[in-house]
């Protein structure tokens, strides 16, 4: 496309929100705002996402309130509050090229996406744009560095996580965390034809029930996640201590902003690193979680077998157990009946609102692959369902660790003893007895192994196993042999 002034390369540009959904620091759109002289914005409700998606959803609710913020923020910052967001509603390699089209844009700008599903999807539209002699121009902004930006010296990327933080911290320097403004060319936001002038569609009108976001108090779009950075900015200094105790508010819970774009991963990073450089211990080990993402999405982008496979491949010969018993154990898992409280309690969390703590992820993951013998992969596609901030990468990256299939991983002989991490991280069993109420009468010590209670405290408390609560589905020591030996094809494989 050839310029149409010396300033600007575009006449007419068209940003295309995916999961970026804010209006300040974001890449696509300051780069749209710095190239074009008029730049219209959208967004697509993908009907080939949404068909596959149970009609009560949290991420969709979540997403549609972040759009109406995003909308109004759009508005407010365009010329007589005439621009917006046009919110279209189908296939998205379809709806780009032609909304494209309608506008006149000469070039569509949008931010990398690197999920193997998105990535055929984008090659999709950039040849239906070609086509049309249009441009696709496409950005980092979802991750702080990305793809290739941290290599070894030798070229190859890291597969082991302290010598890539290493050289993340090294490369990652005030220009890769600088803002990339918005406001002030915020005058070259188009105003939104007449024809496209509508509301951000209702989740009925996209054939989606209420999940009920509000009773969760999980706060939507840019101004819920500001809000929750700023909470945690107050206990940032205290993370290092907190963070491992599901019962006590230690993380930021900005996962799911992190997944939908609704806080600049950018400006998490310059505060976190601006806090530890002033000496605060907490802050450098959060940065050290935000290098974690960005660990696991390079490791998706440079061995994208991980989505089918394991990343070591010798661990893809383990026999995992199958059959009707098999589903029977996954669906105590998944419902919270295994019969070992933290694993149940930390189920009902991720059932009842979508959130798990990453301790608790670790627990249950560590439960289902080495206590259950189950494939890692049910349960990260169980996780993929349920979890608000589902990001493939870190979904993956988490699993293939708990099943010591991965980069980096846990050792496949270390197996975490469900009671005893109970026993150390809820203590008192405060996250216990808010997610199993069943059970709040129980003694504290008789709550992490509700087998082995006294039977004077177990009738004090009103519970019979199998009644009120289950008996455990196994018995950790003996599924911990079993466990041992089925990964002894992996010693074998190795030596
Ligand atoms: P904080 O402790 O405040 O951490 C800040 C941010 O750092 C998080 O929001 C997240 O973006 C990132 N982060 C933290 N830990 C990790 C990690 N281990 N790997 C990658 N990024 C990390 N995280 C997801 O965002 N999406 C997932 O689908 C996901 N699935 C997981 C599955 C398993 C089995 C495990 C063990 C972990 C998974 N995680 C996932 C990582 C982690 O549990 C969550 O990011 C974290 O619990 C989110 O809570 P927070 O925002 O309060 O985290």
């Amino acid at each position: 496309m050839t310029p149409t002034s010396s300033s600007n390369t575009y006449r007419c540009g068209l940003v295309w929100f995916r999961r970026d959904l804010r209006a300040q620091d974001q890449a696509a759109l300051h780069h749209a705002l710095s190239q074009c002289q008029q730049v219209h914005c959208m967004f697509v409700f993908d009907t080939d996402i949404l068909n596959d998606l149970p009609k009560v959803d949290r991420r969709v609710e979540f997403l549609r309130e972040s759009l109406v913020e995003l909308d109004a923020a759009l508005r407010s910052l365009s010329p007589q509050g005439a621009g917006g967001l046009i919110v279209v509603h189908g296939r998205a390699a379809d709806a780009v090229p032609q909304l494209a089209v309608e506008l006149g844009a000469q070039a569509v700008f949008a931010n990398h996406d690197d999920e193997p599903q998105a990535l055929l999807r984008d090659a999709q539209v950039r040849t239906r744009l070609a086509a049309a002699g249009q441009a696709f121009h496409t950005f980092k902004d979802h991750m702080i560095l990305e793809r290739s930006e941290v290599l070894t010296q030798s070229g190859t990327a890291y597969s082991v996580f302290t010598p890539y933080k290493n050289a993340w911290l090294r490369r990652a320097d005030p220009q890769a965390l600088a803002e990339l403004p918005v406001e002030p060319l915020a005058h070259r936001l188009a105003p939104v034809p007449a024809n496209r002038r509508r509301a951000v569609p209702t989740l009925a009108e996209l054939g989606f029930e209420p999940a009920g976001l509000s009773a969760l108090k999980l706060p939507t779009g840019s101004s819920g996640g500001q809000a929750l950075f700023k909470d945690f900015l107050e206990r940032i200094d205290r993370y290092e201590d907190t963070r491992n105790f599901p019962a006590v508010k230690g993380p930021s819970y900005l996962s799911v902003h992190l997944r939908f774009g609704t806080i600049s991963p950018r400006l998490l990073a310059r505060t976190a690193l601006g806090r530890a450089q002033s000496g605060s211990a907490g802050a450098s080990v959060w940065l050290g979680e935000l290098i974690w993402r960005d660990f696991y999405f390079q490791i998706l982008h440079h061995h994208p077998h991980v989505v089918e496979r394991s990343f070591k491949p010798a661990y893809d010969a383990i026999e995992w157990e199958t059959g009707a018993h098999a589903q029977e154990l996954f669906a105590a898992w998944c419902d919270g009946r295994t019969g070992y409280p933290l694993v149940d309690a930390a189920m009902a969390q991720i059932n009842q609102t979508g959130y798990m703590h990453n301790r608790l992820r670790m627990v249950v993951a560590s439960f289902l692959v080495k206590d259950l013998g189950i494939d890692w992969r049910w349960g990260e596609r169980y996780f993929a369902r349920q979890l608000n901030d589902f990001d493939l990468a870190a979904n993956n990256g988490g699993w293939q660790w708990a099943s010591s299939s991965g980069c980096d991983a846990q050792p496949y002989f270390r197996i975490f003893n469900p009671v005893s991490q109970s026993q150390k991280f809820d203590p008192e069993g405060k996250f216990i007895r808010r997610y199993l109420p069943q059970l709040a009468a129980l003694p504290t010590p008789a709550l992490h192994a509700p087998w082995a209670a006294r039977p004077l405290d177990l009738q004090a408390a009103g519970i019979t196993l199998g009644q009120q609560y289950p008996a455990p589905v196994v018995d950790h020591d003996t599924a911990r042999q079993k466990t041992l030996q089925r990964y002894a094809v992996v010693k074998q494989a190795v030596a």
